[in-house]
């Protein structure tokens, strides 16, 4: 059996016994609260009190075990979704507020002659649309930054 396995199983045990802890400690529990204040009517002395005293530890011990059943899910939701998510985000924040920044300057982006957004001054490749943002000049033979003219000789880019 795998380790992932085992701790699948370990984890459903967790939760399968918790989750029975809870509710049979809550039964005692009600019991043991039902008889107390019952007998607080009759003046007699509460017989099933100390049913109050095994459902509590129980729903206590059975709460932290659920707790630990559902924990590694929630890391693991944690490891696996949101920091990737997070990334994402960050990935897609960044160059945004970069061009932002770069626009307040008034600083010239490297703009991608098919989709039109900005890009690093020494991208090769345009980061949205994935579009090559060199050209070879067919005039002087260098690989320059696609547009209208050759910024290195100034003959007409097709
Ligand atoms: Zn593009
Ligand atoms: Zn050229």
């Amino acid at each position: 059996m795998s380790d992932k396995n085992k701790h699948e199983r370990t984890k459903r045990i967790f939760k399968i016994t918790g989750i029975c802890l809870i509710v049979a400690g809550a039964a005692f529990a009600i019991t043991g609260f039902i008889d107390f204040f019952t007998s607080f009517g009759t003046g007699d002395m509460p017989s099933l009190f100390w049913c109050l005293f095994i459902g509590l530890p129980m729903l206590a011990a059975g709460a932290s075990l659920t707790a630990l059943g559902f924990r590694r899910e929630i890391t693991g939701y944690v490891k696996n979704e949101t920091i990737p998510v997070i990334n994402e985000a960050g990935q897609e924040i960044t160059p945004a507020v970069s061009a932002i920044a770069k626009a307040v300057k008034g600083e010239e982006s490297n703009l991608c002659p098919i989709c039109g957004k900005p890009n690093d001054e020494e991208a090769k490749f345009c980061r949205h649309c994935g579009a090559d943002l060199l050209v070879i000049c067919k005039n002087c033979g260098k690989k320059v930054k696609s547009g209208a003219f050759c910024s290195e000789c100034g003959a007409k880019l097709e």
